[in-house]
């Protein structure tokens, strides 16, 4: 069965790599992430356009725009240039990442919020091309919580403190990064969202439904967040895909850049890695048995192959038009 990885950040252009996407036949949009306002993060765009130029059976991409510059009075213009160019460079989407309300600041430091005036006219070129809006925005709701050992987040913010932010002052509050992300999606009806790892509302798929009920513009990737997903009631979880069978992105996470610049134990490594993530996100999906997601024995929800189809190709196609 064929599967769109709707959202990682690997070229893989290695023979292990590719015969991993054969097993699995596979396809994979790549996505970029800015993390400074220079440009730094162009040397991705570069990976990831040219594999899907040599190869477009298999790769897509996703494009992004540098970080604002307040002391450069050109620097929309600049970042709509950048989208313009990648978007005839056949980048089929664009992404805007957590650092914005969580991270950039203002001269006067208060946090620039995705629904910023700043960076509207860039959202707004995103819809005008008929492109769509990647939303990672916010973290898990555990990321606000104290670290606790049960939640599938629990090693990422231990490992990464500066991204951990209970009992901070200085940072806005989930909800409120929700909120300026809703108020994307409601302010430009035309732009189509895909609200990256479950939109920030993994713990509870209720949430989620609110806003497919609300926004029909509006729908999520399962990246990163497959543990979340399963470790909610099951038969729950089922309805919900056959509700809003066309509203979900399959997709892993998986990083790794250019896997033929990596160490040749850490691209071993990798692999290992990424066919056990394939099986687990496959199976899950697939099973209807008891199958195991990162260590947890889980029921699998068995989805018929209609839905999985959808979920794993068509939506990728309808969301990312042009893939
Ligand atoms: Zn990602």
């Amino acid at each position: 069965m064929k599967r769109i990885d709707a959202h990682l950040h690997v070229a893989a252009d290695t023979e292990e790599s590719r015969a991993l996407m054969e097993r699995y036949d596979l396809k994979y949009m790549n996505i970029c992430v800015a993390e400074d306002s220079e440009g730094a993060w162009r040397h991705q765009a570069d990976t990831y356009s040219s594999i899907a130029l040599t190869h477009p059976d298999r790769f897509d991409w996703c494009t992004t725009f540098d970080l604002p510059r307040f002391d450069d009075p050109k620097y929309v213009e600049k970042a709509i240039l950048g989208l313009e160019r990648d978007f005839a460079a056949g980048a089929v989407a664009c992404k805007i990442w957590k650092n914005f309300g969580m991270e950039v600041r203002h001269p006067n430091g208060d946090h620039v919020f995705p629904n910023d005036s700043l960076i509207k006219p860039i959202i707004e070129y995103v819809a005008s091309q008929n492109k769509t809006l990647l939303m990672h925005i916010a973290e898990p709701l555990a990321c606000w919580l104290p670290l606790d050992e049960g939640s599938p987040h629990y090693s990422y913010y231990r490992e990464h403190p500066e991204w951990h932010m209970y009992g901070r002052t200085d940072v806005p509050s989930h909800q409120e990064l929700i909120a300026a992300r809703d108020a994307v999606v409601e302010d430009h009806p035309k732009l189509r969202v895909v609200g990256a790892h479950l939109g920030s509302l993994e713990y509870d798929v209720d949430e989620i439904s609110k806003r497919f009920d609300k926004y029909p513009n509006f729908a999520v990737d399962i990246s990163a967040r497959l543990t979340d997903f399963a470790l909610q009631n099951t038969e729950k979880i089922r309805q919900f895909c056959i509700k809003y069978q066309d509203r979900i992105l399959w997709g892993t996470d998986l990083v790794a850049g250019a896997i033929s610049k990596m160490a040749p134990e850490k691209q071993i490594s990798f692999i290992h890695y990424a066919e056990k993530t394939y099986r687990e996100y496959t199976e899950f999906f697939e099973s209807g048995d008891d199958v195991v997601v990162e260590g947890r024995t889980v029921q699998g929800l068995g989805l018929s192959s209609a839905i999985l189809n959808k979920i794993y190709v068509e939506n990728a196609q309808k969301w990312y038009p042009g893939m």
